[in-house]
């Protein structure tokens, strides 16, 4: 492992993911027509039937799979998890996360703005809680071509098969509990998008290597990071730019768009175009 990936990994017992936690707000967010897209392309075409919003799998069948399993491995890095970009060559995949609850409902509207006006592509990890506090927000990102939006959980837990923390915030209890809080925000993002999302990011990226299996078979893949961009929004812009352009060929990269008193948005604005005279481009999640 090179010097500074290592360096970064090290960093992060220093940097909290927790995000945030707490009830959301109830009002729903509802797709509109799109602006800069055709409607067909950001929801449901009238050619195909609507996606089912449920995950092709149901809880009994993940209980009866899964819930008599104990789990290996606890962290960021079970099997199968995502945490580099797909696309290879000199890439880095920015993704930002919105944790939802009364301590993280907030919209970084500063770095939305950079990452549209400089055409910065970034894969957006969205909790339902957020949504919910969001929806003129939800619109605008969901309609927009640069970002691909992602699933961050229904109630922002660390997915758990056996009742495992991270940051002092209780993770899920068992199999079942993991479909749920898969599942609930699937549910939402698939009625409003028109399609289900594809990326799963757990409330502060921790996971098991049972739950991976779960969220696996939902149709999703669980995404974490190799490089800690904001320390949970809690760096100084100086300290994001300093991470973020640390960031080697095909590094995922983790930070936050829900808290606009934070850091991150200036030191990705410092980051971006460093990394781009560096011949840098920046990849969505699913781009190959
Ligand atoms: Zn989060």
């Amino acid at each position: 492992m090179p010097t500074s990936r290592r360096t970064i990994l090290a960093a992060l017992a220093a940097g909290a993911l927790a995000g945030c936690q707490g009830p959301g707000a109830t009002a729903s967010g509802r797709p509109s027509a799109a602006v800069a897209v055709p409607r067909a392309v950001v929801f449901t075409p009238t050619a195909r039937p609507a996606a089912p919003v449920a995950p092709a799998v149901t809880r009994a069948e993940i209980v009866a799979r899964y819930g008599q399993l104990s789990p290996d491995y606890w962290g960021f890095g079970a099997p199968g998890v995502l945490r580099h970009a797909q696309a290879s060559g000199q890439v880095i995949a920015l993704t930002f996360d919105a944790c939802g609850g009364p301590g993280g409902s907030g919209y970084d509207q500063a770095l939305i703005d950079f990452l549209r006006q400089h055409e910065v592509r970034a894969t957006l990890f969205l909790n339902s809680r957020w949504i919910d506090a969001n929806p003129a927000a939800f619109r605008l990102l969901a309609a927009e071509p640069l970002f691909e939006i992602g699933n961050h959980g229904t109630k922002h837990l660390p997915l758990s098969v056996s009742g495992r923390s991270a940051y002092g915030i209780s993770g899920t209890r068992n199999a079942g509990e993991v479909y749920d809080e898969v599942a609930g925000n699937h549910a939402k993002l698939t009625r409003l998008l028109g399609k289900p999302p594809r990326f799963f990011r757990s409330g502060t990226a921790y996971c098991d290597d049972i739950a991976e299996r779960i969220v696996a078979d939902m149709g999703e893949r669980v995404v974490t990071f190799d490089v800690n961009g904001d320390g949970g929004a809690t760096f100084t812009p100086a300290e994001v730019t300093t991470t973020v352009t640390a960031a080697e060929p095909g590094s995922l990269v983790i930070g936050h768009m829900n808290h606009p008193e934070g850091g991150t948005a200036q030191g990705i604005a410092a980051a971006v175009p460093i990394l781009a005279a560096r011949g840098y481009r920046f990849v969505r999640l699913s781009d190959q």
